[in-house]
């Protein structure tokens, strides 16, 4: 089943003080989170009424009990935002969110809002009030009751009235979008598993299409999941994280702040990891465990000198600290033990029968940003460059999977062969 996301929205100035302006998100099919509705029987809807929760009022006709977990996953959701863009709160939520809209009296909903329910979607109408350098906002959500429109919807609420604006088209919406995904002390990658498929089936939109373009919103489904991977990235790269946040925060309080202004000097280095992170993404993926190592120094092992490197189970590729040169000979040797989930067994760098949690190499081109496909290593041996370029390593383990129990670090050791004493196999030692 394919679920389908997008989003209209218009900016109004009203007599130069009166400010609208809308956010309309729509959704088609409800497997946009992988969680179809047809998965658990829905009870059925209920005449529509009011139900709160400390900061959100709704106007639903959900049952009771769908009502309460919509609340929880609101709460929770908003507590989380809060707690990453630093305001609390302060305004309670409006939201009508309809399950089934026979069940709602004539004109009982606004026509903005009715035309993006009977679509099976959403749309969040924020007035904005401007009071000098103050300004008074209320946003209202009208949400289709499918999974994650009220929660995308939400995003675009809280930021309304808290800041009375909702940031550039490519940040609102993939930040609304990660809202729809948000889990509470997790920072897997929780997207629809259509989002997965349509990303990984056709080829990958540059971010300067994503950042800099004139997209509209109300565009396609298939531009948010740009979006949404793009803020996925950013929010939890480690390499990004830590300017992604006020670059959010400087758009959303009317600062002069661009993706580009805080990003440019590391365009490359974000496109390829962008570029790795769509081609290697998957429900569970950690973007805050898998990221490149821009820092270590690289160097061309001389003579019998040894290059040594820590390597985790749990992580992407690792600096070898190795910089190889084509058609060049090395050894190799790689001590400890690791296992790539809690039940696997812990291995040496040979790793199991069946290929996982063996030692592999790839080669970075520093100049084209370019990455060689992987090879195979283990815990002994030779090695020759097919390129030149730095030298990766990683315990050979599926991408989004580095999660799920590995633990463990090998030492490697790398030096040219045939000079200088041979390296120990440290395999005889440990087994
Ligand atoms: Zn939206």
């Amino acid at each position: 089943m394919s679920g389908r996301r997008f989003c209209a929205g218009r900016f109004l100035l009203i007599g130069g003080l009166m400010l609208c302006l809308l956010a309309a998100c729509s959704t088609f099919g409800f497997a946009q989170d992988g969680r179809a509705d047809d998965e658990k029987p829905q009870p059925a809807s209920v005449p529509p009424r009011d139900v709160q929760s400390r900061n959100f009022l709704l106007h639903t006709d959900l049952n009771d009990k769908d009502a309460a977990d919509l609340l929880e996953r609101l709460e929770t959701m908003l507590r989380l935002i809060s707690t990453y863009w630093a305001q609390p709160n302060r305004k309670t939520i409006e939201c009508y969110v309809v399950k089934d809209l026979s069940n709602w009296p004539p004109n009982s909903i606004a026509p903005v809002g009715l035309a993006s329910i009977q679509g099976k979607a959403g749309v969040t109408a924020t007035t904005v009030r401007s009071l000098g350098r103050q300004f008074d906002a209320k946003s209202i959500v009208y949400a289709y009751a499918n999974r994650g429109t009220p929660q995308h919807e939400a995003v675009h609420a809280y930021c309304g009235q808290t800041f009375g604006r909702t940031g550039p088209l490519w940040y609102s919406e993939g930040m609304a979008e990660m809202g729809a995904y948000w889990k509470d002390g997790d920072a897997s990658v929780n997207c629809g598993e259509n989002i997965v498929r349509y990303i990984h089936s056709t080829s990958p939109k540059t971010l300067n299409a994503i950042v800099n373009s004139n997209e509209v919103t109300g565009d396609s489904w298939q531009n948010y999941a740009w979006r949404w991977a793009l803020c996925h990235l950013l929010a939890n790269n480690p390499n990004y994280r830590d300017r992604f946040r006020p670059l959010g925060l400087a758009m959303l309080t009317g600062q002069r702040a661009s993706f580009n202004g805080t990003y440019g000097n590391m365009a490359e280095e974000i496109s390829f990891e962008y570029l790795f992170f769509l081609e290697h993404f998957d429900i569970g993926y950690r973007a805050d465990l898998v990221f490149w190592d821009w820092k270590t120094k690289f160097t061309s092992p001389r003579g019998s000198r040894k290059l040594t490197s820590s390597i985790q189970s749990k992580a992407g590729w690792q600096a070898s600290r190795c910089r190889v040169q084509a058609g060049t000979k090395y050894e190799y040797s790689a001590s400890g033990k690791w296992q790539v989930d809690e039940e696997a067994e812990l291995v040496d760098a040979d790793g199991s029968e069946d290929g996982s949690g063996r030692l592999i190499g790839a080669i970075f081109d520093p100049k084209e940003y370019k990455l060689s496909d992987p090879f195979e290593l283990g815990a002994y041996g030779t090695f020759t460059a097919e390129t030149d370029g730095e030298l990766f390593l990683r315990c050979r383990d599926a991408w989004h999977k580095i999660n799920d129990g590995n633990a463990g670090k090998m030492t490697v050791q790398i030096k040219l062969e045939g000079s200088g004493d041979p390296l120990l196999d440290l395999r005889q030692q440990l087994r």
